[in-house]
């Protein structure tokens, strides 16, 4: 029988309740059972890939082609657990097949209602993950305990202790305890409210997660646990970490919080073993070299843009023990200041994916500077194309070159539609998305980066290379050296004679984890080290 785990969070947004949710699944799947996660999202888009990384932050995508929440972002780096379309449902997912089965008279002749119809099919959603073999399902509900639009999933997990027994359920709530500085105390009273309202609802939580950002010591968490019907040992702090988010699980196992889980679903599992990952914390607070990394894009204020870009330039500065000092510069700055200026100091340059045009100029100044100075560049999906565009218009020497998303009619459209895309009027779903091969050319650096022929990698664009002007670039310098595998679709482009300018078509950065950093990010980023000694070593 599939054990159920609720995550739910109170009292403010971002309190971290995805990273929570991964680590507890890291720590249980370090105990030798096989977890299973998905995020319940209480908005009305049907999946956020239609919603601005501003509303939103990044878009994850699945093999499987799922535009997903970022939480499965923390869950693919922090566990093994297989993710499909499954894995995120939101309001507006669960109300169209609902409609639909409507439409297709299911219902037959119901008056058809939230509860229990819109709660019924939550439900399913949740259960249908509990396949045999798996021993937990971790489901984290979106959203902030009292809002009014969460309550139809509340419901419905509220409801499911009653269908497969309470004691295959566990109830964990995410609460904060804030510091008040006037009056030199932390307050438990916003935490007391946030377990009330789930109360009331008929949710009793097992076990509190409190984050903090000092300890709060025993009194706090007997009042906590006095005051809001859980016992002592139930209430878990979780102090705010100082240099990584990866310190999450030690912070949780040093308060035995697997243990808890376990011990509340009435389960038992091997010991924990934490000993890598220690030593991965290790490289990180104690690193031996450093390096600078330039991000240019349009979304840099937001910091969760660019969420998986960031984590995987940390896994590979984790993989060569480096501190790795991010810069993030908006991409219009280039349009108004020197490249030479914005870029004083940096070792390598990423630009990463993005759609419309504002900053695409800017975008293609910083990287005609890094080509023509060989400072290590990286082009992801947006970044590839511009790359493109900045060789055709500064090698190639077409002036009118563009990508058509920007310039329909431009003399020279080196980026285009892909041809599957031209007929396409739905927003939603219709990019080309997820896993795809790629064959990578012998002798490339991607090729030796990666170690393999073939590879699969995510995807999420509607424009791609324009194979009219492959033998130009060939000729002039820049390789398409990995191509999809009947050889029409560049994936992967690459600079001759220079020490590592490469921009891929696809996602790199969602397949790249703290243990196993991204094959490219960690060659990037090796030149870009490499870059910073000789910096040294010249004085510049
Ligand atoms: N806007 C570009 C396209 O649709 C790039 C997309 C991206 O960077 N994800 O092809």
């Amino acid at each position: 029988m599939t054990k159920h785990i609720f995550v739910t969070g109170g009292v403010v947004s971002s309190l971290g309740k995805g990273l929570t949710s991964a680590s507890i699944a890291m720590l249980l799947e370090r105990r030798g059972l096989n977890i299973r996660m998905q995020k319940l999202d209480p908005y009305l888009n049907v999946d956020p890939g239609t919603m601005s990384p501003f509303q939103h932050g990044e878009v994850y995508v699945l093999d499987d082609g799922s535009e997903t929440d970022l939480d499965l972002g923390h869950y693919e780096r922090f566990t093994s657990s297989p993710l499909s379309k499954k894995s995120n449902y939101t309001t507006g997912q669960i109300y169209s097949s609902v409609i639909d089965k409507e439409r297709r008279g299911e219902y037959l002749g119901a008056t058809v209602q939230v509860i229990p119809h819109i709660t019924d099919e939550i439900k399913r959603c949740v259960l249908d993950l509990g396949e045999p073999g798996v021993d937990i399902v971790i489901t984290e509900l979106g959203g902030t305990i009292g809002d009014i639009e969460g309550l139809p999933f509340l419901e419905a997990i509220r409801q499911i202790p009653l269908d497969i027994g309470r004691e295959n359920c566990l109830f964990i709530h995410l609460t904060l305890v804030p510091y008040l500085k006037a009056a030199k105390e932390m307050k438990t009273k916003p935490t007391q409210h946030s377990v009330g309202q789930l109360r009331q609802i008929g949710i009793q939580p097992d076990i509190l997660v409190v984050r903090t950002e000092r300890p709060m010591g025993d009194d706090n968490a007997k009042k906590i646990a006095r005051f809001c019907n859980v016992e002592t040992k139930a209430v878990i702090e979780e102090i705010d970490k100082e240099f990584s988010i990866y310190e999450v699980p030690l912070g949780l196992a040093e308060h035995k919080l697997d243990q808890l889980v376990l011990d509340k679903l009435g389960l038992v599992g091997g010991s924990l073993e934490m000993s890598d990952w220690k030593e991965l914390i290790h490289r990180i607070r104690k690193p031996k070299t450093e390096c600078t990394i330039a991000v240019v894009g349009k979304y840099i204020e937001h910091r969760d843009a660019y969420k998986s870009i960031y984590e995987s330039l940390d896994h590979a500065g984790m993989a060569h023990s480096a501190r790795i000092i991010i810069k993030r510069i908006e991409a219009e700055e280039f349009e108004n200041g020197e490249a030479e200026v914005l870029l004083a100091g940096v070792d390598g340059l990423l630009v990463p994916g993005g759609f419309g045009m504002r900053g695409i100029e800017g975008k293609i100044q910083a990287i005609e500077y890094t080509r023509k100075n060989e400072i290590p560049f990286f082009g992801i999906c947006l970044g590839m194309q511009c790359a493109v565009i900045e060789f055709a218009r500064n090698v190639l020497g077409l002036a009118g070159a563009n990508s058509t998303e920007f310039a329909s009619d431009c003399d020279h459209p080196v980026i285009c539609m892909l041809e599957e895309q031209k007929t396409i009027t739905h927003k939603g779903g219709t990019m080309r998305l997820g896993a795809q091969p790629c064959v990578l050319q012998e002798g490339s650096k991607s090729r030796e980066a990666y170690g393999e022929d073939e590879i699969s990698e995510r995807h999420r664009h509607r424009y791609e290379f324009n194979p009219d002007y492959k033998q130009q670039f060939i000729d002039n310098g820049m390789t398409p050296v990995g191509t999809s595998p009947n050889g029409l679709l560049a994936e992967v482009v690459e600079v001759d004679n220079h020490p590592w300018f490469v921009g891929v078509q696809y996602h790199p950065e969602f397949k790249s984890k703290p243990s196993a950093s991204h094959p490219l990010f960690k060659g990037f980023v090796e030149s870009a080290i490499v870059h910073h000694r000789e910096r040294m070593t010249t004085g510049l």
